[in-house]
């Protein structure tokens, strides 16, 4: 049989069996649809789970890598610096171009390390992830550390979220990083009066117990912004500040996170001792 004769053969077979075919066949046709489409989803969705957890090992170790001849260029005694910033320019160009996937991957604080020569170049990518203290210093004490804790109002044993900071009342407390105003909540029980900001990165910080609440739902406000002042509301036994700290809606420690960005800033200044601080 020729192209031709194939054709109407095989058209003149799939016209006879469109005929037969019941009226049925399109409620099935739509099911075999939906169920092809439900596979294709479960494969996308297994596919997604596990490509986004193996690349953050791989991220990991290719930013510990690129962190670490950053960390030798910097140091780097030789005398053509012209190699050396080319070099440098490379580097930093490969980290940026796997810096917000890490960033949005990383589960906690543990995998910043990697990246704190490149934070020294780059500071100012501190201010969009919680890196600031909320407090001024010399207004608090950090009272209770996150984990388990016997509670003080109850005697319990329960897990802490986050971290007790004791002030006085009154106290301004400021957002940790730049970011979005999500939630205001006003309760008797629990964080009592308390705010929720989005940063970038899946990170959200949490700021409960406070007396004041000076900013509104939806407003954008920059890291060090004053945003509230020091309370006892809600289940509170004195005046403090919890504070807390989601990555991923998931809450993790927030005690490293109060010292970075001093540290990052504390060495640049060391590093040049006529600047005044500012990059
Ligand atoms: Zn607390």
């Amino acid at each position: 049989m020729n192209y031709f004769g194939t054709t109407t053969f095989w058209l003149k077979k799939m016209r006879a069996a469109n005929r037969k075919r019941p009226a049925v066949s399109g409620k099935k046709n739509l099911a075999y649809l939906l169920f092809l489409i439900l596979i294709s989803l479960f494969y996308v969705l297994r596919h997604d789970i596990s490509v986004s957890r193996e690349p953050l090992l791989d991220t990991q170790t290719a930013m510990e890598g690129y962190g670490e001849s950053l960390r030798m260029n910097m140091v780097s005694i030789l005398p053509d610096t012209t190699v050396i910033s080319k070099e440098r320019e490379q580097l930093l160009t490969a980290i940026e171009e796997r810096i917000v996937t890490y960033l949005y991957q990383i589960p906690d604080y543990s995998y910043i390390n990697s990246l704190k020569t490149y934070l020294r170049l780059r500071p100012e990518l501190l201010e969009q992830f919680p890196s600031a203290v909320p407090l001024e210093k010399g207004d608090y004490f950090v009272s209770s550390s996150y984990g388990i804790r016997s509670h003080p109002i109850s005697g319990k044993s329960k897990k802490h979220f986050g971290i007790d900071m004791a002030a006085p009342l009154g106290k301004p407390v400021y957002a940790s990083a730049s970011g979005i105003v999500l939630d205001i909540v006003r309760s008797k029980k629990g964080y009592g009066t308390h705010i929720i900001i989005k940063h970038r990165f899946g990170f959200r910080t949490l700021y409960g117990h406070l007396s004041k609440i000076l900013v509104s739902e939806g407003q954008n406000v920059e890291q060090h912004e004053l945003i509230g002042t020091v309370g006892s509301t809600g289940s509170s036994t004195g005046h403090h500040l919890h504070y807390e700290i989601l990555k991923n809606e998931i809450q993790i420690d927030p005690m490293s996170s109060l010292d970075l960005k001093k540290t990052i800033y504390t060495h640049l200044i060391e590093l040049k001792p006529d600047n005044d601080g500012r990059e």
